[in-house]
């Protein structure tokens, strides 16, 4: 079924913004129904929406935006079979391939992003989960990284974690976790059989036990109904994630979900808004897809997450971080951690660290390609730059 059918077949109330969100913030719970009546709201009707989600987000979070890094410390060769991931077993992808960055590389990846302004540096490797010498890898990067950067937050994402795992990763000083449940429960198998949703509740639940920050989120765009979108953040709302990442489907050539394109950028406002609406003090990240589902809306979006990935993705390039600054600084927002700099500041000086970096390469006549930053409706701009290559990172 599609998001469109399934909002015509029963056609939900039409949601007052402003009085769900005065309820809300004396502490009522959104409802399932009225989650539906949210996504339901006409396009014409959905900036007032975001308005009103909004006065939720600046009363927990102010002008901040908390700015994120990414950093895929192993790329591609999944034996998983996720349909979304460009990463997974099958993928035709012509994406970067490679085994575990040096502990050096990935600390110096790591310090790119927080230079440029990330407050969280998300370590990820692909695969099912990590072996016991994977963790020790992985905690060696990180009391590497936090030795040098005592202050800055570390996210390990490294799939489905066994028994021990998570308490090795929170003793080497690791902050939080990511195992995003990715959809509703009620869709899992359509998207993945090789482990199902209740693996990644248990991983979900292993991280929090072991005193991890729980990051658990969605990918929106992957042909679930507007009820598998309330279930999914209903259900990431019973599960405590205290980050919810909002990715919006990009629909690599080589895997199963090519060609999908079913999100406009009123609905993935519809959709940030609705997570809002549900989690008003959780952190709401608008994640991978975001400039070619969101578009020009980037901004609006803003209005109601107050997190972003700066730069780029795991396979993919997202628009050059000094835009993503240049953005929050436009939208009279600041960088969290960093509110006494003007953010079109740092976006300035990663501007011209991008300009020497590019001029650098072109002089040893490595040009990085041109790529569509993200661009709306093509195909993702795959990463040619940062881990794993020779190109300086965009951060
Ligand atoms: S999402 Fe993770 S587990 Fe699934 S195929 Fe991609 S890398 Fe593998």
């Amino acid at each position: 079924m599609t998001a469109t059918d399934a909002s015509s077949d029963v056609r939900p109330a039409v949601v007052d913004p402003a009085h769900l969100v005065s309820r809300i913030a004396a502490g009522h719970r959104l409802t399932a129904e009225e989650g539906l009546a949210v996504l339901a709201t006409p396009d014409a009707l959905t900036v007032p929406l975001v308005a009103a989600a909004g006065t939720l987000r600046r009363r927990a979070f102010g002008r901040t935006v908390k700015v994120n890094y990414l950093v895929n410390l192993k790329s591609g060769l999944c034996p998983e079979d996720c349909t979304y991931c460009s990463q997974r077993l099958g993928s035709t992808a012509d994406i970067l391939r490679y085994t575990w960055l040096s502990p050096d590389e990935a600390v110096h990846q790591a310090a790119m992003g927080v230079a440029g302004g990330a407050s969280r540096v998300c370590m990820v490797s692909a695969g099912r989960g990590p072996t016991h010498r994977d963790v020790e890898r992985v905690a060696g990067m990180v009391e590497q990284l936090k030795g040098e950067h005592p202050d800055v937050e570390v996210c390990a994402c490294l799939g489905l974690l066994k028994d021990g795992q998570a308490e090795r990763l929170r003793q080497a000083g690791v902050d939080a976790y990511n195992h995003n449940l990715n959809t509703a429960e009620s869709m899992y198998a359509d998207i993945c059989s090789t482990h199902t949703y209740a693996d990644r509740v248990d991983t979900v639940g292993k991280a929090r036990d072991a005193g991890l920050s729980p990051c658990s989120g969605l990918i929106v765009g992957m042909g679930e109904s507007d009820e598998q979108v309330v279930e999914a953040v209903l259900a990431l709302r019973e599960l405590g994630s205290d980050s919810i990442p909002v990715n919006f489907l990009m629909p690599f050539d080589g895997t199963p979900l090519a060609g999908t394109w079913e999100l406009t950028p009123l609905r993935c406002l519809r959709i940030l808004a609705l997570v809002r609406l549900a989690c008003p003090d959780t952190e709401l990240r608008m994640a991978g897809g975001r400039e070619m589902h969101l578009r020009t809306l980037q901004p609006l979006a803003l209005e109601v997450a107050n997190s972003l990935f700066l730069g780029d993705y795991l396979t993919s390039e997202g628009q050059a971080a000094s835009d993503d600054l240049q953005m929050i600084a436009d939208a009279g927002l600041v960088v969290l951690g960093r509110e006494d700099e003007d953010p079109a500041v740092l976006a300035s000086t990663l501007r011209e660290a991008a300009e020497r970096a590019e001029a650098a390469q072109r002089a040893e006549q490595h040009a990085v390609e041109e790529t569509p930053a993200g661009g709306c409706c093509g195909t993702p701009a795959l990463r040619r730059r940062g881990a794993g290559t020779d190109a300086a990172p965009n951060a």
